[in-house]
């Protein structure tokens, strides 16, 4: 147990493993194949998700569109009836 005390480690959330928290052991980590290739995958999917948030907000805010021109239509089409209504009345 004392060896991990006097060991103090550094968590790589690339690798998702721990590293010795010095400077050569770092530096040797980052140099690593292995952890470049897991910065690039890291920053691939940061991409991916991204766009695909881009996306889904391009989507959501084209079904609040086509949702907003449906109520529009409907308010229109209350305010011909409430028109026609109306002349009626007066026609009356
Ligand atoms: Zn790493």
């Amino acid at each position: 147990a004392d060896y991990w005390k006097s060991q103090p480690r550094k968590f790589c959330q690339y690798c998702k493993c721990w590293i010795a928290d010095n400077k050569p052991s770092i530096e040797f980590h980052e140099r690593g194949k292995n952890h470049k290739q897991n910065v690039t995958a890291k920053i691939d999917e940061i991409k991916k998700k991204s766009i695909e948030k881009a996306k889904k907000e391009e989507k959501m805010s084209k079904e609040f569109a086509a949702m907003e021109e449906a109520a529009m239509k409907a308010y229109q089409e209350d305010m011909k009836r409430l028109q026609g209504e109306s002349v009626i009345t007066v026609v009356l």
